[in-house]
């Protein structure tokens, strides 16, 4: 039979494996018993829902064999099983869901002991297998299957005999050498110890044939003689992780939980094991990731926790028990409440879970305040992975969420060179410092150069730097925080001027009315006004929106969409002090075709600070150009 190679990714990765390490073989045994209990449970969700099955619960288990002579270790399921088809996709690729994290890790370190710090699936067989035989037949097929591989180039698979639906794993030990004894994987003490330590808590039995002692028979009572034999026993407890006082849970069974059960090679954040009894009762295991997915902020991206009822998974993913912008939050919820053949159109109006989500939404929120007060730098790496969607949060449903998150938002003090949360803005303000001002931009350094960040920073204020595009929308669904007004320096009156200031202002624009009118005539339909600022410090001049749609948002908006058709207002402001503001006002009077392009040089510079684009460059380029013959 020809043998199908398999896919160059997979057999990378393979050679890395088989032949770089030895201290994590062990973990072998927990990916394929995961991989059974995975493979039970999903028989156990079908059977929920179709009688057909035909098996119950109770029948479920993993059944280890040992043939110590051949050297052969198996672990069969009775679970859903695979078809021809599926076999040839999972277990001919290695690139896939816990798989993947791994070979990114492996590309960037050198560290081969990460191998055991995460699943890395079905292959792990082949550290310590020299052939390994894959025998399933799927729940509602005829025909069984049979895969065969060395793991070296590739595999052969053909029809099978088995009777039930189910997967074996048949594995052919390599021979043991001087520094690795493989067949210690076919010794009971080792068997039990590994099932201990990886896979305790699996919910099916595991089951082996263990010698045990017992006394003869025949054997008088007074000098008892002992016999051994063999009798199938179980090897795990069988108590989801869950279900364990927190006091007996190690963080690194909580990690090694997490990362079998989501897919994450990393370690997650924080861990929240919590429960309630009463009216309603329930446990939930509740993890904050270190990281997003990759498709986190995308349609792809499945939110939800699972969910069980006593200790039987009903849902894979419940998105009703998680609000959106906690959404990154992974876990597990089981409440003995919930009816096993629950719908999922029941479960949206059931009122126990209801509750439940509030109570969850309510241990996140505290966790994450908690990280946030206590760690810092931890909290800064969740915010900078998952803030956006808190932001999103803040935003959505008109600010219905508001309340429940702008607490834990962060941004970019001006000041503090750090994120900062809004209520640090608040509690560090002056005095005399009506508003929380802020101001919208690519990048902090750039923002850092406007002149209206100096002019605040001047007098002591601090200005947020929004680099993030739904950051305009939280302050305007915020519209305040602790009753300070958020304002937006780049458009905004920023409350600086005294009255008389301001008079000042007023009387001297009167004065220049005429250099005002001129410039407005000069720039037509590019303007809508020409004003004098007093908020420029020591730059002459400046494009702002007025009271229109901020520059920002319109940015976004035509990212989103390019053909809405609406530009923003915009308005030219002038700093009657600047030397170039008043050589323009010179030039009126004596040359006026030399006012005129003063006026559209100062125009284009000021759409160049706010980073808005030029309608004609060569243009510009050109008087520039003039200027300097
Ligand atoms: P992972 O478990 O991380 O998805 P694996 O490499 O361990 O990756 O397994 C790949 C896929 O092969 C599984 O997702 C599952 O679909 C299938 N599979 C593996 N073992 C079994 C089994 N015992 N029964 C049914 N399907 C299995």
């Amino acid at each position: 039979m020809a043998k199908k190679k398999f896919k160059a990714e997979s057999q990378r990765l393979l050679d890395l494996m088989i032949h770089s390490i030895y201290t994590h073989q062990e973990i072998f045994l927990r990916e394929i018993l995961s991989n059974a209990s995975d493979a039970i449970d999903k028989l156990a969700y079908t059977a929920l829902t179709d009688d057909k099955v035909g098996v119950n619960r109770s029948d479920f288990k993993i059944t280890i064999t040992r043939a110590k002579d051949a050297g052969i270790l198996t672990v069969s399921d009775n679970g859903i099983g695979m078809t021809k088809e599926e076999m040839e996709e999972n277990l001919g690729t290695i690139c896939k869901s816990g798989s993947l994290g791994f070979k990114e890790q492996m590309e960037q370190s050198d560290d081969i002991d990460i191998i055991g710090q995460f699943g890395v699936g079905f292959y792990a067989a082949f550290m310590v297998a020299k052939q390994v035989t894959v025998i399933s037949k799927k729940y509602g097929e005829d025909t069984a299957w049979k895969w065969v591989s060395d793991g070296t180039d590739g595999y052969t698979i053909e029809e099978a005999q088995r009777d039930y639906a189910g997967t074996d794993v048949i594995m052919e030990l390599k021979a043991d050498t001087e520094d690795e004894t493989y067949s210690r994987f076919l010794e009971e003490y080792e068997i039990r110890q590994l099932v201990k330590k990886y896979s305790d808590y699996i919910r099916y039995p595991i089951r082996m044939e263990v010698s045990k002692s017992r006394k003869k028979e025949d054997s008088p009572e007074d000098k008892p003689e002992y016999e051994s034999y063999m009798e199938e026993d179980t090897l795990n407890s069988m108590i989801p992780l869950w279900h364990r006082a927190k006091k007996d849970v190690t963080e690194e069974e909580y990690t090694q939980f997490y990362r079998e059960k989501f897919f994450d090679y990393t370690k997650p954040l924080r861990t929240v094991h919590t429960s309630a009894e009463g009216t309603v009762s329930y446990k939930a295991l509740l993890y904050i990731p270190e990281k997003a997915p990759f498709n986190f902020y995308s349609k792809d991206f499945k939110r939800g926790l699972q969910l069980y009822s006593s200790g039987v998974m009903i849902m894979e993913s419940c998105e009703d028990l998680l609000p959106e912008y906690f959404g990154f939050v992974r876990g597990v919820v089981d409440s003995q409440d919930l009816s096993l053949n629950i719908s999922r159109e029941m479960l949206q109006h059931n009122r126990q879970l209801t509750v439940i989500a509030k109570n969850i939404e309510k241990k996140i929120k505290a966790e994450l305040k908690n990280m946030l007060e206590s760690d810092e730098e931890a909290y800064g790496k969740f915010f900078a992975q998952f803030g956006r969607q808190l932001k999103y949060g803040a935003v959505m449903e008109y600010g219905a969420h508001k309340d429940a998150v702008q607490d834990l938002l962060l941004f970019y003090s001006h000041k503090e060179g750090k994120p900062i949360t809004l209520k640090a803005y608040a509690d560090a303000m002056e005095e005399t410092q009506e508003k929380i001002y802020f101001i919208c931009g690519e990048s902090t350094d750039r923002l850092a150069k406007m002149p209206q960040v100096k002019l605040l920073a001047d007098k002591g204020y601090d200005v947020l730097m929004f680099t993030d595009e739904v950051d305009e929308f939280v302050a305007q669904t915020l519209m305040s925080y602790k009753d300070k007004p958020f304002c937006n320096a780049a458009t905004e009156d920023l409350g600086l001027q005294s009255e008389e200031d301001k008079k000042e202002l007023e009387e001297k624009a009167e004065q220049m009315k005429g250099l005002l009118t001129f410039v407005q005539e000069t720039l037509g339909e590019d303007v809508q006004e020409v004003r004098l600022s007093a908020s420029l410090g020591d730059a002459p001049v400046m494009v702002t929106p007025g009271t229109g749609m901020s520059f920002e948002m319109e940015k976004y908006m035509r990212r989103a969409n390019p053909d809405i058709p609406f530009p923003s207002q915009r308005i030219l402001e002038l700093n009657p002090n600047h030397p170039a503001v008043q050589a323009m006002e010179k030039a009126m009077v004596g040359d006026t075709q030399k006012a005129k392009d003063y006026a559209k040089l100062l125009h284009g510079q000021a759409l160049l600070m706010a980073d808005l684009p030029l309608a004609d460059p060569v243009a510009y380029a050109d008087l520039v150009c003039k200027l300097m013959k």
